[in-house]
């Protein structure tokens, strides 16, 4: 059998290292051609080292010249750059993982996209800002493009063998996150170490805030809209606290599949890793008679305005997702720096959307220009909430 090459963008990450984990323990299936990091540097060599990597990026460039001496003897590449980033999404490997976060990932993924190649997809910021654009591009240059995010992955594995008219609609279950049971009036007091305290997904710091405010359901909402080609009113939430039916799909004839499995993001990554195989991995097998009971509940709309905001932008389009995508990254990375409240983090982004003119993005450089302008909105807001 050969081998598939591999690269992973966003390599030192809760779900790049969780890729890196799978991959090194089946070096007969996989080679890794590039791996990228912005910044932790003795990960990604140790990484790059561990796994034969021919090519090793950092974003930050400052960082270059510790890579190259962390490198040094080895016949791993270090670089740095935006046409660095290209490469190791580019040139090379027939299966690309992204897994940067943010609206940072857009360009790699894209050069990804337009080269043909596989893409795992776990940056659900580029798809929420540029999804038309990504799944057009996609089209053009027969790029799979393979979700990693758990719901869509479930969605993705319950749809195999179907005809998309079929499907009456999606139902994305949300664990309701660290918050589910709160008080607006509790949730305001709480802190960054408690939104980022999962009950139960281990996940980097942005995505973690995001599952507490609820925005993460709002922001899979939009990705699914576009992996599946289904309007909002037939994408459903439902919170699910075990977080053991990864999402659903219905079909019309009544019929409801479900995908289950133990929250650990290495099945959904292996699915795509191995596609249209199968693969082995270490995830905890699924007890059902030990967890005994699956409770759902409907989400809370008042409690968790975010849904709202987000719904309410898919249905605008055009400019309203990359300004609710972007005042959100600049206002959780404000919350976990201390500067605002936990509550203000959805205030900010319903305030900048509010400001943002409307319009439809035709290129990736209109939506790149549409993000900082909004980004520009978010942090004037909450400079002028400070002062
Ligand atoms: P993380 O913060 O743990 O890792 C992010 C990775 O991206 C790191 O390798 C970091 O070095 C790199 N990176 C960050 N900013 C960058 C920049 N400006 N330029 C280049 N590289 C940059 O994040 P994560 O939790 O692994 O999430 C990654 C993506 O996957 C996010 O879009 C997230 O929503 C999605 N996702 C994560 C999980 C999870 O379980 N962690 C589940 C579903 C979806
Ligand atoms: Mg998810």
């Amino acid at each position: 059998m050969t081998r598939r090459s591999v690269s992973i963008l966003g390599a030192t990450g809760s779900v790049g290292t969780s890729t890196l984990d799978l991959i090194e323990r089946h070096p007969d299936r996989f080679e890794v051609v590039a791996l990228t990091a912005a910044r932790n540097v003795a990960s990604l060599a140790d990484a790059a080292r561990r796994t034969n990597a021919r090519l090793a990026v950092i974003d930050d460039e400052a960082l270059l010249p510790e890579l190259r001496e962390r490198l040094a003897g080895s016949d791993c590449r270090a670089a740095t750059g935006k046409e660095a980033m290209s490469e190791a999404a580019a040139g090379g490997a027939d299966w690309v993982m992204a897994a940067i976060v943010g609206c940072a990932g857009l360009e790699p993924v894209m050069a990804a996209i337009r080269a043909g190649r596989t893409v795992a997809l776990a940056n659900k910021e580029s798809l929420v800002t540029a999804g038309a654009l990504m799944t057009e591009a996609a089209a053009r240059s027969g790029a799979e493009i393979l979700p990693v995010d758990s719901e869509h992955n479930a969605i993705f594995q319950c749809l195999a063998g179907n005809r998309s008219s079929d499907v009456a609609k999606l139902v994305l279950t949300a664990s309701g996150g660290p918050f589910r049971t709160k008080s607006r009036d509790e949730m305001a007091a709480m802190t960054p170490e408690q939104a980022v305290a999962h009950p139960n997904w281990s996940m980097g710091a942005k995505i973690s805030v995001d599952s507490a405010t609820m925005m993460n359901k709002g922001l899979e909402l939009i990705e699914a809209h576009h992996l599946f080609g289904l309007p909002s009113e037939r994408i459903d939430i439902l919170v699910h606290p075990q977080s053991v039916i990864h999402s659903m799909v219905e079909f019309v004839d009544g019929s409801v599949l479900a995908q289950l499995g133990s929250p650990d993001m290495r099945i959904p990554i292996a699915h795509t890793l191995a596609w249209p195989e199968r693969m082995d991995t270490p995830a905890q097998r699924l007890d059902l008679a030990a967890i005994a009971s699956l409770t759902f509940e409907a989400p809370d709309f008042e409690r968790f305005p975010a849904l709202k905001t987000a719904r309410s932008a898919l249905e605008t389009g055009g400019s309203a997702p990359i300004a609710l995508n972007a005042a959100n990254e600049e206002a959780v990375s404000a919350f976990l720096q201390r500067r605002i409240g936990f509550l203000d983090i959805v205030g900010i982004v319903l305030e900048t959307i509010a400001q943002t003119v409307a319009g439809r993005p035709r290129s990736i450089a209109d939506v790149i220009d549409i993000d900082r302008e909004a980004r520009a909105r978010a942090t004037n807001l909450m400079r002028e909430m400070a002062a």
